[in-house]
């Protein structure tokens, strides 16, 4: 089997959306219902696809700052205007016919995008950019090993909607407590093991580790992903290639925050892999 992962690329447009719901998926998560006119256009493909979302600024007018575009896309924002504060937020769900697109935000203390979440209300402004491309996993696999904490969870939660009938599925999700537990859909034929953290701070547990530490193989070729707190995804990316022994090539393992960093700005990937390449 060729198993050959591909990239699709998209123009970065900025676009401001405007909030037109907000419901709590669970305690602590946001799924956040973004509309406008500005979303005609908005393509994306693949499970892990995500958009930089554009905050307002602290003392701004409640408007996003968006990035200054030019003929080479993105650049850096002159010193004497406002800085756009952006981060990066999986696609959960685009639904064209609707012209929305929900992004689901963990609200955990003290980030600038988890407080605008927990406050956002209808009507509300946001900008996005992105995605800058979808990087498409085949589903030729003979197995996949799936693995997040809540932050990776709208992604991992894409991959379990979109694999195909009968295909076997590992996935580990960490969550706080049972709480965080979400239900997802899936024709796959998927084993999901929910992880409480049980006290221990996001982005300090192992549960993950152990949990990928005991996981079994199938026989054949298998394709691993994980998303999550940066440290909490060393361990893990190294028992898969030493241990596991499969190829970086068939990994794509993601840092998406990393404990005590304000706005993980490049998402920590295996070194010796091409970073997905496709992000916002
Ligand atoms: C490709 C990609 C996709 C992502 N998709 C999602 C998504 O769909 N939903 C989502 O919620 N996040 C997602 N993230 C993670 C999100 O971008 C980060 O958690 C981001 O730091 C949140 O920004 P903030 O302004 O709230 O916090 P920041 O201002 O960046 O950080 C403030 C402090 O909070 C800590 N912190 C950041 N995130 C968390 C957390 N989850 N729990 C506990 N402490 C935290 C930081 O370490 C720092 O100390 C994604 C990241 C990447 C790279």
């Amino acid at each position: 089997m060729a198993h050959e992962t591909t990239a699709r690329w998209y123009e970065l447009v900025p676009r401001v959306l405007e909030v037109r719901r907000v419901a709590r998926v669970t305690p602590r998560t946001a799924r956040i219902t973004l509309g406008g006119s500005d979303l005609a256009g908005f393509q994306q493909a693949a499970p892990g696809d995500h958009v930089k979302v554009c905050l307002p600024v602290p003392g701004g007018d409640g408007e996003p700052v968006l990035p200054v575009f030019g003929d080479d896309g993105m650049e850096p924002t002159p010193p004497d205007r406002p800085q756009p504060i952006m981060r990066d937020y999986t696609v959960r769900a685009h639904r064209p016919e609707a012209g929305e697109l929900d992004l689901d935000f963990v609200l955990h203390v003290g980030g600038a995008a988890a407080q605008w979440a927990a406050a956002a209300a209808p009507g509300d402004r946001i900008g996005i950019v992105g995605p800058r491309g979808s990087l498409i996993v085949p589903f030729d696999y003979d197995w996949y090993l799936l693995g997040a904490d809540e932050t990776g969870l709208p992604a991992l939660a894409r991959w379990l909607e979109s694999l195909p009938a009968g295909v076997p599925v590992t996935a580990f999700v960490e969550v706080a407590d049972a709480e965080d537990e979400q239900k997802i859909d899936s024709v796959a034929d998927v084993s999901l093991t929910w992880l409480h953290r049980a006290g221990v701070a996001p982005g300090r547990s192992d549960v993950l580790e152990r949990a990928v530490r005991a996981f079994v193989p199938p026989a054949g070729d298998g394709f691993v992903w994980f998303a999550g707190e940066a440290g909490t995804l060393r361990p893990i990316r190294r028992h898969v290639r030493n241990e596991l022994g499969i190829h970086p090539d068939h990994t794509d393992i993601d840092g998406y925050w990393k404990a005590g960093t304000v706005n993980l700005d490049h998402h920590e990937a295996d070194p010796d892999v091409a970073d997905g390449g496709a992000g916002a």
